[in-house]
């Protein structure tokens, strides 16, 4: 039978193709090479984007970002991988002009650009917002779990170094008897059945072992730390699922509900408890305004955070978590009491009245509390459905319960709104880490795990876009966009100005320019000047 068959090895080509020919017109690799190129990587903070001009020639950032993006784009992420792609991948070759950096300049670029690297992430959301790509309206803000280069093994809290200290001790102990009594059967001219130095080397082993922990329990007190990890310091042990603990980083993202396009990333190493008024804020400094609703679940749900969110005039519909201290028949719970502002008292379902002594105390440190009681109480005939404590019903009433209750109300008045937080969030997330196994770091240290954040979500970006705008809508936005911050002054711009601009457009000439939805915009340097 025959079979398809291909070239001999050793066949001389006498006329070969260029890389140029070889590459498609509409290959990805083009719009990245298009984009990085309208870059300005200076101006972003990239190490060598201004090199001197002595000593050996450094690889231009634009290359080795161009590496990158390719790379995490193809689920490419290590450096070593990277470098072997550049010698054989025919799209790197073209992209990188047959240039082939070994893997240590690979990966420090990586580590030493993870601001530079958010600028390109941040420039990538301004096209987003100047293409119309960004609501703005609704933002759902949340956190997933990147395990970090830290074993379980390599965590350790206080709990965890008394438990190996005793096991230590218990050991320790359990050799010195045996030691000694070798030693009885030895006086006694009997066979003591104990090789004694092995012993000894292993006492020497746990010593060794005891001054360790010893070490990390002075470190624990000296920097006041609940853990500390041994590999990458940063990084910290949370709940991922439920009771499931992972060493790991928190990375909060905040996602624009038009198109699920995330407009901010950050590398934590804490949970969510007191991440959403930072978050909020940074969500309004991106898009600009205030006049936008935070979606987010229970996990973020702190008083202190919500007010200050309303303080910002950010809307927030955070869930409410189920009630931490529930009275002994629901009838009685907090809830069914009812506030009076203008006496600043309670009435219970009694009918009965708190009343406050106006002092505040203070809660855990980061909220205050007054208390409010009634004298009813001791005689009131449901007080076992109410309350245990001998002393009556005592109400606790936050600095922060009118923020609470407003996004409650708010909640209560928009459950269909708080439902799509998920599939927001969810859709870059589950790609991310689902589709694309981007699970876990590789860089050690937050501000590097930071980078590498940087670029995986660069790479959704374009994802989504091309995904959007299709392979020629994304490429005609990229060559219409210039980068760089935008400044007030951009947007003034002569109307003679604005007429040439429109006639290089129709001659095409210029290519500041995108067509989309049955509209040409026109940008001059940053700002959109025309729609026609
Ligand atoms: S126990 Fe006190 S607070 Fe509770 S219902 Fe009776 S009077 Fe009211």
């Amino acid at each position: 039978m025959d079979y398809i068959q291909g070239k001999p090895r050793t066949q001389i080509v006498l006329i070969d193709s260029s890389l140029e020919e070889k590459i498609e017109q509409d290959n990805p690799v083009r719009i990245i090479d298009e984009f990085v190129n309208r870059c300005n990587l200076e101006e972003f903070g990239f190490t060598h984007a201004r090199h001197a001009s002595e000593g050996r020639p450094p690889y231009h950032p634009g290359d080795l970002l161009k590496l990158f993006i390719y790379g995490y784009l193809n689920r490419i992420r290590t450096s070593r991988l990277l470098e072997r792609e550049c010698k054989r991948n025919l799209e790197l070759m073209w992209l990188l002009n047959e240039l082939t950096p070994d893997h240590n300049t690979i990966a420090n670029f990586r580590k030493d650009n993870p601001k530079a690297i958010k600028q390109v992430f941040r420039n990538m959301v301004t096209l987003c917002k100047r293409l119309d790509l960004i609501g703005g309206k609704v933002v759902a803000i949340d956190g997933t779990k990147l395990r970090a280069q830290n074993s379980k093994k390599n965590n350790f809290n206080q709990k965890k170094i008394d438990d190996h200290l005793a096991y230590i001790e218990n050991k320790l102990h359990e050799y010195l008897d045996a030691i000694d009594v070798a030693d009885i059967a030895e006086d006694l001219g009997l066979d003591p059945e104990l090789d004694k130095e092995k012993i000894k080397e292993k006492i020497a082993k746990l010593n060794a072992k005891k001054l360790q922990y010893k070490k990390l329990e002075k470190q624990l007190i000296e920097t006041g730390q609940e853990q500390i990890s041994t590999t990458d310091t940063d990084s910290k042990k949370l709940a991922v699922r439920q009771n499931i603990l992972e060493v790991c980083y928190n990375i909060q993202a905040s996602v624009d509900a038009k198109h699920n396009l995330p407009i901010d990333y950050k590398t934590t190493n804490n949970n969510d408890t007191h991440a959403l008024a930072n978050m909020a804020a940074r969500a309004k400094s991106i898009l600009g305004h205030d006049g936008f609703t935070a979606l987010l679940d229970k996990g973020y749900h702190t008083g202190s955070e919500i007010s200050r969110c309303h303080e910002m005039n950010i809307e927030t519909l955070v869930a409410v978590p189920s009630l931490s201290t529930q009275a002994p028949d629901p009838a009685y719970n907090i809830d069914q009491f009812i506030y009076n502002a203008n006496t600043n008292t309670y009435q219970c379902p009694q009918g009965n009245i708190l009343y406050t002594n106006g002092s505040w105390y203070d809660k855990g440190g980061d909220h205050k509390i007054r208390q409010y009681k009634t004298k009813a109480c001791k005689h009131c005939p449901d007080r076992d459905h109410c309350t245990k404590a001998k002393n009556g019903r005592m109400i606790e009433r936050s600095e922060f319960t009118e923020a609470v209750q407003r996004n409650k109300n708010a909640i209560e008045n928009n459950r269909e709104l708080y439902k799509k937080r998920q599939e927001i969030v969810e859709h870059p997330f589950g790609t991310i880490k689902r589709q694309w196994g981007f699970d876990y770091t590789l860089m050690k240290g937050k501000k590097k795990v930071d980078g590498e954040v940087g670029l995986i979500f660069i790479a959704y970006l374009f994802t989504r876009m091309r995904s959007i705008l299709g392979k020629d809508g994304l490429f005609e936005a990229i060559r219409g966009f210039i980068s760089g911050r935008l400044k007030r002054s951009d947007a003034v711009i002569h109307p003679k100005t604005l007429l040439r601009l429109f006639v290089e457009q129709f001659l095409k000439i210029s290519q500041n320019s995108i067509y989309r939805g049955n509209n040409y915009y026109i940008y001059c340097t940053n700002a959109m000047v025309g729609r026609f």
